[in-house]
């Protein structure tokens, strides 16, 4: 998941020094989607809008600006709580890009890599991007509430592309 990086040598001693080159995670990369796509001013809990059960990576998007946390004051624990940035808000809605790397030495950044990339293809195939952010086909918003009236495995038949079929307020079906 980290490409160990050779960035110099101690100007001191002459040992190499490393530095860590880490992808943006797309499980994370979907949490923030569905955080986005939920948030409506006040933070809201991990465990109400992760992609997966546990997404301990979520935290990694702090390095990219994306989401922000309140750390509970003097109390290093954090409080679950996280909100997206001005900068993840546009990020998840397709308006900007992002470095796909960043690299790091003792949890320090110390720059960003290219190439520059868009929330779908942060995402990958893993992951629907119209599905988390709750739109159709047409990139219209969808009813949340309403369940996928039934799963389908897509025309490539691999399994991995099911398609979700939802019923719009006008009563037409759409898919994403
Ligand atoms: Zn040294």
């Amino acid at each position: 998941m980290a490409t160990k990086l050779k960035i110099g040598k101690c100007k001191h001693c002459g040992h190499p020094e490393y530095a860590w080159k880490k992808r943006i995670i797309s499980t994370a990369v979907a949490s923030l989607c569905k955080l986005v796509k939920m948030y409506d001013g006040q933070p809201i809990h991990l465990d109400v809008f992760t992609a997966k059960a546990s997404d301990r990576n979520f935290n990694q998007l702090k390095l990219w600006g994306l989401v922000e946390t309140e750390s509970g004051g003097a109390q290093k624990r954090s409080s679950g709580l996280w909100e997206p940035t001005g900068f993840g808000i546009m990020f998840a809605k397709g308006e900007i890009r992002v470095m796909e790397y960043v690299v790091t030495k003792q949890n320090e950044i110390i720059r960003f890599d290219p190439p520059m990339i868009t929330v779908r293809q942060a995402l990958g195939k893993k992951f629907n991007y119209r599905v988390l952010m709750g739109m159709n086909r047409q990139g219209r918003r969808v009813d949340l509430n309403q369940r996928p009236l039934n799963l389908a495995v897509g025309p490539c038949g691999d399994g991995e592309h099911g398609e979700s079929y939802y019923r719009d307020e006008d009563g037409s079906v759409s898919y994403s």
